[in-house]
């Protein structure tokens, strides 16, 4: 007869049975020595044997080695010293199916006492397809890694290839540019080559219609002069001889005036030509100057001289400095009638002198190449001269680190004026 008791155990134990059997998770019931109680159907399916095959049989049938050796050694550790390593705990282990596929399961252990009895429970859960999900995830962990790692490389490889064809390109840039810089360069001397050969050629033209043209005229004042005093024979004849001697004088004077200044313009031009510069007073020398001129003016000529009070010394080539004014004079004196004015200005550190005449003038057009070799203004033409004299003066100028300018109005007459440091450097 049963007693209420074991109707209530009864009851139990169907209640324990049909949680097992609906639970998702394998349920494991084993003994102290580890010998299969229980098993529901969750961990039948996941360990693919029938019950009747596991009830009975060792929990290690269940494990893979190593855990299959181990397992009876934990338990009896467990007994001895109650050290845990699964039970309460739960752990990651490997779990044996029958077809001999090991798998990862989570198995958590539970000690269950039953009066004298220990029991111990064991929910399986089947971590297969988190493992192979993580699995996964680091697979393709990987995978994208390589591929950023080859992207990378990728990346690396065109940015070097970019470098390599920008530097390249740069190269080739300036290259190309130092190129052009030198073509134009060669353009530009042969231009320059072309204008001074065209210049020279001009020059040399120049040169000879002015070599026959004021060569010519001494040249037969000579002639006749000379011819006409072979005649004169008698001493009676004596001033007619002294004439025309002065007159050959006079011509001799020209031509070695003229080929002085083109000697001294190809010694100025070749940079054969050395300052010398000596201390002197500037009062004197203009005055000497204008002293020389003397034999040069017209009849009704006069050269005035403006000057300071105040001595004006000055540290400077002197004979350049003559050849200057000389020109500068004889120039008012050839291209005038009236008195001609010449006046010395103290500028502290430079002086200036002016030299004014009320001549032909020269016309604005003239006035434009008036310093060029062998230039003649138009209404000068018929005046002997030959258009070295400014050329020469204006470099005489720049060497002296000094300034020239003019003014000139075409029949009112002109002024030339050039300033000069006083002590040359
Ligand atoms: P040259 O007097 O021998 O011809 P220059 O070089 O001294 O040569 O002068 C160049 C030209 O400038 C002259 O031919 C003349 O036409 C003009 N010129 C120079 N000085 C004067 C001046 N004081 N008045 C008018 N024309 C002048």
């Amino acid at each position: 007869m049963e007693t209420p008791e074991t109707d209530y155990s009864r009851e139990l134990e169907l209640r324990f049975k049909a949680v097992m059997e609906v639970a998702l998770d394998g349920i494991i019931t084993i003994d102290e020595r580890g010998i299969i109680e229980s098993i529901n159907q969750s961990a039948c399916r996941l360990f693919e044997y029938e019950e009747s095959e596991v009830i009975g049989s060792n929990i290690s049938k269940l494990m893979p080695t190593p855990y299959s050796r181990e397992h009876d050694g934990y338990i009896n550790k467990y007994h001895k010293t109650g050290e845990r390593k699964i039970i309460g705990i739960g752990r990651e282990v490997k779990g044996l199916k029958k077809s001999g596929v090991i798998f990862p399961i989570f198995l958590n252990v539970n000690e269950i006492n039953i009066g004298e009895r220990k029991i111990f429970t064991g929910i399986i859960h089947d971590i297969s397809a988190i493992k192979k999900a993580e699995s996964d995830i680091i697979e393709m962990n990987m995978l994208l890694e390589e591929k950023i790692e080859e992207r990378t490389e990728q990346l690396a490889e065109t940015i070097n290839q970019l470098l390599r064809t920008n530097y390249e390109l740069k190269k080739q840039i300036s290259d190309r540019e130092a190129a052009e810089e030198a073509l134009h360069l060669k353009e530009t001397e042969l231009e320059e080559a072309l204008v001074r050969e065209k210049e020279l050629s001009e020059l040399k033209s120049r040169f000879i219609t002015m070599a026959s043209h004021e060569f010519r005229t001494p040249l037969s004042t000579i002639l006749s002069s000379v011819s006409l005093i072979e005649r004169y024979n008698t001493t009676e004849q004596q001033p007619q001889r002294e004439k025309h001697i002065a007159k050959v004088k006079n011509a001799v004077d020209n031509l070695s005036g003229m080929l002085s200044d083109i000697l001294s313009l190809s010694r100025l031009e070749e940079g054969r030509f050395q300052v010398k510069p000596v201390q002197f007073e500037m009062q004197k020398f203009c005055h000497e100057v204008v002293e020389e001129m003397q034999g040069l003016i017209k009849s009704n000529q006069h050269i005035t001289c403006s000057m300071p009070d105040h001595t004006v010394e000055v540290y400077t080539d002197s004979k350049i400095l003559k050849n200057i004014l000389y020109n500068l004079l004889s120039n008012a004196i050839k291209y005038s009638e009236q008195d001609i004015d010449c006046t010395l200005t103290d500028d502290t550190d430079s002086f200036t002198i002016v030299v004014e005449d009320k001549g032909i003038g020269i016309s604005e057009e003239d006035q434009k190449q008036l310093f060029g070799r062998f230039y003649r203004a138009s209404n000068a033409l018929n005046i002997q001269g030959t258009g070295l004299g400014l050329n020469i003066v204006k470099k005489y100028v720049d060497v002296l680190n000094g300034e020239m300018s003019f003014e000139s109005e075409l029949g009112k007459g002109s002024t030339f004026r050039f300033k000069l440091p006083k002590k040359h450097t």
